[in-house]
């Protein structure tokens, strides 16, 4: 490598300020909303516009049949590859396009990309649209400087990831586009901040637990069997039992916030009896015993504990008030699951992303795993490669909020390390 390389690239994304902000202005003002799922077509054109013209084979790649696709939404990616003059690994940047609904208490337009004390302002400006626009601005000034480089560049911009990514990134990976053999390190540009180097992310068990009972006359409960206080009593088991082993449980994963360094579960909702009226409805409830209760439960576990003790874990619960309650039964449904992931410290792509902190920071970077899930799910999970990490601009607390922000400095920053990342993988001469 030349040494002035990287003095120009950083000059160059100095330069390319302005040009920074205004790709991020754009890419906000395209309100890619999820659910539904607007706008992704606009959106991979926009990117494809602005791709090619540097010099991008981009490809618009339509999820057919995937949860939410349809003709009025359907689910639009885009991958942009750039191929070097010699061969060598292939370096990816992706990006997911959807944001979150707008919500309560903005005070600046959420799709107006409004600049103020350096801070652009709007939906999906955190998560992760600036973060999109830090890796293209990184890609592009690597490429003026260093036409020269081996392997390939790849940008993509995935649909769904809020909602699962199914239409996004787990397509892509089942078509084959994050196969190792075609790409070697992924970077995902979350934002988990300039100077964190996030790893990977804990598991996910989500499960339905229903109880059973007997619908009778209110005035007469005796004559039927109550499915709340069924529930009842499973919930007060798992707050006698459960929830004590569960926050007993430490991981050696960095997870931030240090809160989901331990095992968590959330009741993600809780329902018995008729269902919750029409908001017009002026009348009262009918005078019913409930025959069924539900709950859904949102279970986080750690890289140490396995799927099977987490779910024999609730089945023991649910067997040991079994034993304690006349009458009782229950169902268990399990809906959704995804293994805890993380990247060796001394994976290809975090060691040089790690180098690269260290020169444009002046600091060691911090190590951090997710306590929520993120697209690394599918490329581990399907894609099989390993090499990938998120790491981005911006704070992870602003995102999904009112008035969210991200820092330009921040992406400045972010573009360098990017930018050096490249000149430190493609080897250019
Ligand atoms: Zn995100």
């Amino acid at each position: 490598m030349a040494p002035d390389q990287t003095g120009h690239l950083h000059a160059r994304i100095t330069d390319k300020r302005d040009d920074l902000i205004a790709l991020t202005q754009d890419l906000v003002r395209i309100p890619t909303l999820n659910p539904p799922g607007d706008c992704y077509r606009d959106i991979c054109e926009f990117i494809q516009t602005r791709l090619s013209a540097s010099g991008f084979d981009c490809k618009l790649i339509r999820a057919h049949d995937t949860p939410g696709d349809s003709e009025k939404y359907p689910r639009w990616n885009i991958i942009a590859r750039r191929e070097g003059n010699r061969p060598g690994a292939c370096v990816h940047f992706n990006s997911h396009t959807d944001v979150v609904e707008v919500g309560q208490g903005w005070t600046t337009d959420p799709f107006g990309g409004e600049v103020k004390d350096g801070k652009i302002y709007g939906r999906g400006t955190c998560d992760m649209k600036g973060g999109l626009a830090t890796s293209i601005i990184a890609a592009e000034a690597f490429l003026e400087i260093c036409s020269d480089f081996a392997g390939a560049i790849e940008i993509s911009g995935t649909a769904d990831e809020e909602t699962g990514g199914y239409g996004g990134v787990a397509y892509l990976s089942e078509q084959g586009y994050f196969n190792p053999e075609r790409v070697q390190h992924v970077i995902i540009p979350e934002p988990l901040q300039k100077d964190r180097i996030c790893l990977g992310h804990r598991g996910v068990w989500w499960a339905e637990i229903e109880t059973h009972g007997e619908i009778a006359h209110g005035s007469m409960p005796f004559l039927g069997d109550c499915a709340v206080r069924h529930m009842g009593a499973v919930l007060h088991e798992m707050e006698q039992s459960l929830y004590p082993a569960l926050a007993a449980k430490h991981t050696e994963m960095p997870v931030v916030p240090v809160g989901a360094r331990n095992s968590t579960m959330n009741i993600n909702s809780f329902h018995g009896g008729q269902a919750e009226p029409a908001p017009d409805f002026t009348g009262l409830p009918s005078a019913c015993v409930p025959d069924r209760a539900r709950m859904i439960i949102d279970r986080r576990y750690l890289i140490e504990e396995s799927e099977d003790e987490v779910r024999g874990e609730i089945r023991d619960v649910l067997e040991k008030v079994k034993l304690e309650r006349e009458n009782f039964s229950y169902d268990l449904r399990e809906m959704w699951s995804v293994s805890p992931t993380m990247t060796e410290k001394d994976a290809p792509v975090v060691e040089s992303v790690a180098k690269s902190i260290g020169s444009v920071l002046g600091k060691a970077p911090e190590y951090v795993v997710s306590p929520g899930t993120y697209d690394q799910k599918h490329i581990d999970r399907i894609g099989k490669l390993k090499n990938c990490i998120a790491y981005g601009p911006g704070l992870l607390e602003l995102a999904h909020k009112p008035d969210e922000y991200i820092g330009i400095d921040d992406m400045v920053d972010s573009a360098k390390v990017m930018g050096q990342t490249l000149i430190d993988l493609l080897k250019p001469e």
